[in-house]
């Protein structure tokens, strides 16, 4: 027996039926999403213009307290009220988001009569879902008011014919002094489903697919703090079917538990699919953003900006204070708010050098962040200061010392893993953090998951294998312009990036010495330009050296370069894809809160690519900067058009970009 209703009809009917199958479309009707349960079995799928773009994808779960994924039954449905709304987003791709989205809620119950909700929330490009649990009365003998979660059936299945470009999840506690997993691996690039990881683990979040001709899907998850771990996705089964995997119980050091556990009642975290014909709803997406609240009110009126940062490329040699100081002086000269002062600091300087230093660098403008390990006994790193922010009791006296001498922000490295005992390891740190003044920059971490939205002092995360690789290797410098036509798809699309980029070094050494050893940059000047637009952290730690403000014979940088990255904003009003492919190349358009336009390209392929860029909303007779490639050179060049109807064409050399302002 098998009944098709349409929601309409659902209050006239009875709720008796052994197999169901409910629908809702996003409000411009193109995104539909379907859920079934039948044959005990709870399902979903999506089609986008008629198209499917995922398939029959399994849901529910299994619990301490039952098996809520076999011997479902359908009780109702319920398609509630479209909601709309606004709201600002501080930090990440525009500054008022609008959000519109019908809701489907499917009410089961198993096998023991214990019901819970599947709540989808469906917009014109992206589908969030996620399980209401109540708290189960007489069971077995009073209400259930915890749960633990021990397998989450919920699945994303692809059209076969899907290509993938996903991000391995890592071995435990491999890596550089087993500081693994940290979201630091390489993508595949079109890969076909079937294809297994490089580690036989599963995928990252967020993991982008290509539907043939048909469109795009991007996968991610939402909402995630201290109540549940960070989840993962599987190898490939079925197939194409892709599921929802708990993190690995090697994870930090083998402490705490894979599985998650939560009072009841509760919700699990946002799974989000966003779909477009197109990459446009991929990289514009605020999905991550629309269905999470803050969780705390901000203490301060946090101010972002751009920053300095001398280990980038001084390395840990760098940090003494005449160096740091140097650094300092360079964000001085830059404009710059801030500078990052990494490992080691405690040691090489100590509390009461680094007070004068604070001191110094207020007197020039110019405030600090200090770095810290996160661990703890989930890595043997040595780069101190280690066993404090692990520590609550530490915590809150090192952050009330940092608060006194009025530093602005810390970074956080070296995490353990994805399992709830971090995840709560986190909400602490934002959370003190927040009471005490600081911003948080996390690195060696996972994914920040809504948290620009949900902390509001969080700032940004690595998660990336980020431009340190570029200093560490060859092949990393090798790769960066690839890497500068992915993240906007992917990584950087889903939450802010502390990529740590736009070196304007060309030989990747202190001093840019080409006569001595370092990485050779691969990319132009511009493309570097392009990179501090194209990637988004509000706090950018740019990758820009003292030795940059030498006359260019002297091995520094062009003057064009300087002025670009003096002005360039790290906050945005508005973002707009304008066109590109993953790994190949990309041209986004972000406008400043006081209105200059930068549309900012690069190419990462073997030939010169040329493109036709329409500034949006350009008049005849308006001005454009042009930044483009020299011909035979790394240098860039700066030109002033007047627009006059047609499209500007720009050359992007191999490793090439280009940036347009318009003010
Ligand atoms: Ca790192």
């Amino acid at each position: 027996m098998k009944k098709i209703l349409s929601l309409s009809l659902f209050s006239l009917c009875a709720t008796i039926a052994l197999a169901e199958q409910v629908s809702t479309t996003g409000p411009d009707g193109r995104l539909r999403l379907q859920c079934s349960v039948e044959g005990g079995r709870a399902a979903y799928s999506i089609t986008y213009d008629g198209k499917q773009m995922v398939t029959d994808s399994p849901l529910g779960f299994t619990a301490d307290a039952g098996n809520f994924q076999d011997g479902l039954q359908y009780v109702k449905a319920d398609s509630g009220v479209s909601q709309s709304g606004t709201y600002s987003l501080t930090r990440i791709k525009a500054n008022q988001v609008s959000y519109a989205y019908n809701r489907l809620v499917v009410t089961v119950k198993n096998a023991k009569g214990h019901n819970y909700d599947i709540e989808f929330r469906v917009g014109n490009n992206d589908v969030a879902l996620r399980y209401n649990l109540p708290a189960w009365g007489n069971f077995p003998n009073g209400q259930k008011m915890s749960i633990r979660i021990l397998e989450e059936r919920t699945s994303f299945t692809l059209p076969r014919q899907a290509t993938s470009f996903l991000t391995p999840q890592s071995n435990a506690m491999i890596g550089w002094k087993g500081t693994k997993p940290s979201y630091e691996e390489e993508y595949n690039y079109d890969a076909p489903l079937s294809k297994p990881s490089a580690y036989g683990k599963g995928y990252t979040f967020p993991a982008l697919f290509r539907v043939g001709n048909d469109g795009w899907v991007l996968l991610s998850e939402t909402d995630v703090d201290s109540r549940y771990c960070a989840s993962r996705l599987s190898e490939v089964q079925d197939a194409s079917r892709f599921q929802i995997t708990f993190p690995m119980p090697g994870e930090n050091n083998g402490n705490g538990t894979s599985e998650p556990a939560m009072s009841l009642p509760n919700t699990t975290p946002w799974r989000t699919i966003t779909v477009g014909k197109t990459l446009k709803p991929i990289v514009e997406t605020t999905v991550m953003w629309d269905h999470v609240e803050p969780r705390y009110e901000p203490t301060q009126n946090y101010r972002f900006g751009k920053s300095t940062w001398s280990w980038i490329v001084w390395q840990d040699n760098s940090i003494n204070y005449n160096d740091l100081k140097e650094f300092i002086d360079l964000a001085h000269t830059m404009g710059y708010p801030y500078s990052l002062i990494d490992c080691a600091w405690d040691v090489n300087l100590g509390k009461e050098k680094m007070e004068q230093l604070v001191r110094y660098g207020k007197s020039r403008g110019v405030d600090l962040f200090l770095w810290y390990s996160s661990s703890g006994w989930w890595n043997d790193i040595t780069q101190s200061p280690i066993n404090i922010m692990s520590n609550g009791i530490k915590r809150k006296q090192a952050m009330r010392w940092l608060q006194q001498i009025g530093v602005k922000g810390i970074k956080v490295d070296f995490f353990g893993g994805d399992k709830q005992e971090t995840m709560r390891l986190y909400e602490d740190i934002l959370s003190d953090a927040n009471d005490h003044g600081l911003m948080v920059i996390f690195h060696g971490c996972t994914l920040p998951r809504g948290w620009e939205r949900m902390y509001p002092n969080f700032v940004g995360a690595e998660a990336v294998l980020a431009s340190e690789n570029v200093f560490f290797t060859q092949a990393a410098a090798d790769n960066e312009a690839r890497a500068t036509a992915t993240h906007p798809f992917i990584r950087n699309t889903v939450a802010s990036m502390d990529w740590g980029g736009s070196f304007l070094n060309r030989t990747i050494n202190k001093g840019n010495d080409p006569t001595r050893n370092g990485s050779k940059r691969r990319t132009t000047d511009v493309h570097e330009l392009a990179q501090a637009v194209l990637f988004q952290s509000p706090v950018q730690n740019f990758a820009i050296t003292p030795e940059n403000l030498n006359p260019v014979e002297q091995n520094g940088a062009p003057r064009i370069t300087l002025d670009f990255m003096r002005d360039v904003p790290t906050t945005w009003k508005q973002t707009r894809f304008v066109e590109g492919y993953p790994g190949e190349y990309i041209a986004l358009e972000r406008v400043s809160e006081d209105n200059v336009l930068y549309l900012a390209a690069t190419n990462a392929g073997r030939e010169a690519k040329t493109l036709k860029l329409t500034p949006t909303g350009i008049q005849k007779g308006q001005k454009v900067l042009v930044y483009s490639d020299n011909k035979k050179t790394q240098e860039p060049e700066l030109h002033e058009v007047v627009y006059k109807g047609k499209p500007i064409q720009v050359s992007l050399a191999t490793g090439g970009g280009a940036v347009l302002v318009v003010r």
